[in-house]
């Protein structure tokens, strides 16, 4: 197990660069975002066209092969600034264009990642349905061989970027009575194809610039080109992406921590009661010790489990076991810790700005609701709990 991790002085100019790119595209826009609920089209196209849609992609396939350590130094910088960006990012990168790179077919990944990772078209993943969310392998949404075509019908819910992806990365049940071991396939729908369609967008507590939609497919018919991966392994393809996001989602929630530790760092030092600034009070005092050890802890923690996927390559066929197990225990890990650690410092964030962390437009009230989702999106923590217990059970520590 490899300890020691240092960034590298092209790794620190990409995050100075990523730092002052997002100051000027993005923060300016998050509060109107956030009030009028609308998709950011017009940061998200200056940060397609930077190459930001495409960070761990190789630059063979379109990306700008930064691996899993760029990425994640993306996401913790646009964490600081705004968790709508990082979702829509985070949904279109880690759940779409993984599994196009992990297990696409060269034309597919001439197709659909290329494109994808230079910024001209969006994706998005789409594994949960009404009724089967925790229990992801229950899939209700058939997938019916006609010939050597496919005709998929059913319903989707939540899917982040739904309403404007150009492509899904869908899973279905090909063969509904096998359940996840040999019954799912993931397919690519694109947008347009007869029998595709958007349906309700949920309105949503926080996260106001990224779409929450459902989708309807009514037989969709797809040829075999858009089967990723093979028929009957839908749910590795699913798993494999949910390994890179989770870490994402963790490294996206150790920026939200530092933005709301350095607001309420700032406004302690400024705020006098009692005739001191708050800060001069060891309540205070502890509350803000606590939210940097946690931030300090997760740093690690992000970026040695992203070293770690770095380390392993992009060809799931390569993996043994172990490496296998690790890998999953370790995202599990950190994206349950992340989200309840982002959670617990926002919370206290909040508590040191008194009154004023209450009032909506404050960046710290946003960022309140904004972070609840990540303990549920993406594996909700009680599975994750369950993931690292299982293996814990099987291998031990
Ligand atoms: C804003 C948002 C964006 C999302 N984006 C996407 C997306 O892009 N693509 C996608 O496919 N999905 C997406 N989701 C879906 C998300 O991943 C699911 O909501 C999540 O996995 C939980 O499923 P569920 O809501 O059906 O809850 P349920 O599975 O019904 O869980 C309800 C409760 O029961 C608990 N529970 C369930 N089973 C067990 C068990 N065995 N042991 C202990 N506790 C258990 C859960 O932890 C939870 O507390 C999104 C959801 C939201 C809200």
């Amino acid at each position: 197990m490899a300890l020691e991790f240092a960034f590298s002085s092209d790794q620190e100019a990409f995050r100075a660069a990523v730092r002052a790119f997002l100051q000027k595209e993005v923060a300016p826009v998050v509060s109107r975002m956030d009030e009028t609920e609308e998709f950011p089209a017009a940061s998200v196209r200056r940060m397609q066209e930077e190459g930001y849609f495409g960070i761990p992609v190789p630059e063979e396939d379109g990306g700008l092969g930064l691996g899993k350590v760029g990425y994640c130094i993306f996401l913790e910088e646009l964490g600081k600034v705004d968790a709508s960006h990082g979702v829509i990012v985070g949904a279109h990168t880690s759940l779409g264009t993984t599994p196009l790179l992990y297990y696409g077919t060269a034309e597919q990944k001439r197709r659909w990642l290329a494109p994808a990772a230079r910024g001209e078209k969006l994706l998005a993943f789409s594994l949960t349905e009404p009724g089967s969310g925790s229990d992801s392998g229950a899939v209700h949404t058939v997938a019916e061989r006609e010939g050597d075509r496919w005709s998929i019908t059913g319903t989707k819910i939540y899917v982040s970027n739904g309403r404007e992806a150009d492509t899904v990365v869908l899973i279905a049940a090909n063969d509904p009575k096998r359940g996840a071991n040999g019954g799912v396939t993931a397919f690519l729908v694109d947008r347009g194809t007869p029998g595709f369609s958007v349906g309700r967008c949920e309105k949503k507590m926080g996260l106001h610039g990224s779409s929450t939609a459902e989708l309807v497919l009514d037989h969709v018919a797809v040829g075999p080109e858009h089967v990723l991966g093979e028929v009957g392994k839908g749910f590795h393809v699913a798993m494999t992406a949910l390994d890179v996001g989770r870490v994402s989602l963790a490294a996206a929630s150790l920026g939200g921590m530092q933005a709301a530790t350095q607001e309420a760092l700032q406004f302690a030092q400024n705020r006098t009661q009692f005739g001191l600034p708050i800060s001069e009070y060891e309540v205070i005092q502890f509350k803000l010790a606590d939210m940097a050890m946690k931030i300090h802890a997760l740093r690690f923690m992000v970026y040695h489990a992203a070293a770690r996927q770095d380390r392993m390559g992009t060809d799931p066929t390569a993996w043994n076991r172990l490496e296998r197990q690790e890998k999953t225990r370790e995202s599990a890990t950190v994206k349950c810790l992340a989200s309840e650690w982002a959670s617990e410092v926002i919370d206290e964030a909040l508590q040191i700005h008194g009154g004023l962390g209450y009032i909506r437009g404050t960046p710290i009230e946003r960022a309140y609701r904004d972070a609840r989702i990540s303990e549920i999106f993406e594996g909700t923590n009680e599975i994750q709990r369950l993931v690292v217990a299982r293996d814990l059970l099987a291998r031990g520590l």
